[in-house]
């Protein structure tokens, strides 16, 4: 049984009100351990240790704080398959994505900024007469709160947590309730890492508690959040008159735009696993399965066939490809919406049944079958809310100007996947589908100098690169005459 602490001030600490939760494993239905249930009075006593450590932090020299990165990339390398096993259990995805996406990710996500504070410099302008110089000094902000949500915890935790601290800031960090077991280990190897105390602080607990008392917080000066549309429409809000920074990475219903003249295999092949990889709970999984109409019955039937194969089991096993959904109200949510679909009248080509479990331990766990829909109308509620489960729907296109009209119709935009083997489309599509990530002929390939976020209702910012040192980082222009001109 884990009992997770708070990391305050350099200190792993209980929760001051004595409120705690429970923490529930996937694929058992059984209880992992307890977490803090933080309240604001504790987020009162992170914002005073990070107040107390900020005027040192941020006077610290980058091949400092790159040094901190480093060594804690270094920790998570060391620790990896304690790692990979605390995700998986505390997720319930599969041991064998942890270990090959999620967890050797966040130790990236660690080095790269570590290396990217080492070039990311100021700009200089200087008019034509020399007269002035203008220079642009990035100064920390101050104290920044970093929210993480539970479909990827440690990856995208690291993804906030790496830039805030390279550029100097100190972060009050709350990751997911439900999966914030790999939070809590990152949060003990700190100190060993070389930040001096109050730089990092972790609380754990509901959002709508300590979530929300960060981001009321008025010395909390900016906010980057990953979660729903909602909950980011509601941080929006509330932070509306304190001008705070937001950085809002939210939901999508992304569309996979299928062209006839694709490599079939391959297509089927990554659209199988663009919809279903860590069972559908992925912002960037594809959604909405866009078939130009000629080839429509054959991808269709490879697609099935090929879902149809994927048998979700104990996340434990390293065989498994699918594991358990996160949580029994999040399965419900997902199962709701499939009961939902045929009430629509959609066909449901496979899937629709709860699997049995895949051996004893998981009894009780929350596993649901790749689910594969047709038939629906792309105005109604499965195709335009985000479901972010094991589901996708399937729609034909005639033209290319009608598959581009049916991947705009929606309110999100964060990634679309083009198949084509045209390459003026590729680049035409690309250019005209609304979002903010468009893949061709590839998904969920990273590199992390590239500006990461979405469009419309995914979001608000960039994450990645120098846009995330950009935004954890308020520029100051400076102008000074160079007694070379006149003035
Ligand atoms: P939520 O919006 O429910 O929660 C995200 C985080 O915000 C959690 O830590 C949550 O805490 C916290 N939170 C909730 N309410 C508040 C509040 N009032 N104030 C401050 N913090 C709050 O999202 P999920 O965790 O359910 O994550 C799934 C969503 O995340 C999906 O919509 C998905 O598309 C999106 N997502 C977007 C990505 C992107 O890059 N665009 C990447 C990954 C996911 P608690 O857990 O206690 O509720």
């Amino acid at each position: 049984m884990f009992h997770l602490k708070n990391l305050i001030g350099g200190e792993l600490t209980d929760p001051q009100g004595g409120g705690w939760i429970e923490n529930i494993e996937p694929a058992t239905g059984g209880v992992l351990g307890q977490i803090p249930r933080s309240q604001s009075a504790d987020v009162e006593q992170a914002v005073q240790a990070a107040s107390s450590a900020f005027p040192t932090w941020s006077q610290t020299s980058f091949e400092e704080r790159s040094s901190c990165l480093r060594r804690w990339g270094a920790l998570i390398a060391q620790h990896s398959e304690a790692l990979v096993a605390a995700e998986s259990m505390d997720n319930g995805k599969p041991v064998s994505l942890a270990r090959t996406v999620d967890i050797p990710r966040a130790q990236k996500n660690l080095e790269f900024f570590a290396g990217a504070i080492e070039h990311f410099a100021s700009e200089s302008h200087i008019p034509a007469d020399a007269s002035y110089i203008h220079y642009t000094h990035r100064k920390p902000i101050g104290i920044v709160g970093c929210i993480s949500p539970w479909n990827l915890p440690l990856y995208l935790f690291t993804w906030k947590i790496a830039p805030a601290l390279a550029a100097g800031n100190c972060v009050i960090a709350k990751p997911s309730e439900i999966t914030p077991v790999t939070a809590w280990m990152l949060s003990q190897w700190a100190a060993e890492a070389g930040f001096p105390k109050g730089v990092f602080n972790v609380l754990h607990g509901y959002g709508h508690e300590v979530g929300q008392a960060i981001v009321e917080h008025p010395r909390i000066k900016a906010i980057s959040f990953t979660g729903g549309t909602q909950t980011g429409a509601h941080i929006a809000r509330t932070t509306a008159g304190q001008f705070k920074k937001l950085s809002l990475e939210l939901g999508g219903k992304n569309p996979a735009l299928i062209f006839a003249d694709c490599d079939f295999d391959a297509a089927v092949r990554t659209t199988v696993r663009s919809s279903f990889a860590n069972q559908g709970q992925i912002c960037l999984c594809s959604s909405r399965i866009l078939i130009e109409e000629s080839i429509y019955p054959a991808f269709r039937d490879a697609l099935v066939a090929k879902a149809k194969r994927i048998v979700p089991g104990d996340p434990k096993d390293a065989a498994t490809k699918m594991g358990a959904v996160v949580s029994a109200s999040h399965r419900d949510k997902v199962l709701g919406y499939i009961q939902s679909a045929r009430e629509q009248g959609a066909t449901v080509l496979c899937g629709r049944e709860v699997p049995p479990a895949p051996n004893e331990r998981c009894a009780n766990g929350f596993f649901i079958q790749p689910t594969i829909l047709e038939g629906l109308d792309a105005e109604c509620s499965i195709n335009q809310e985000e479901i972010f489960g094991p589901v996708i729907t399937l729609q034909s296109f005639r033209s290319e100007t009608e598959a581009i009209d049916l991947a705009n119709n929606s309110t999100y935009g964060l990634a679309a996947t083009i198949w084509t083997q045209d390459v003026g489309r590729a680049h035409r599509v690309a250019s005209q589908v609304e979002s903010g990530i468009a893949w061709i002929n590839c998904w969920l390939v990273r590199d992390l100098r590239t500006p990461f976020g979405g469009v419309k209702a995914s979001g608000v910012g960039r994450e990645g690169g120098f846009e995330a040192l950009r935004f954890f980082t308020e520029p100051q222009n400076v102008s000074i005459p160079t007694g070379m001109g006149s003035h």
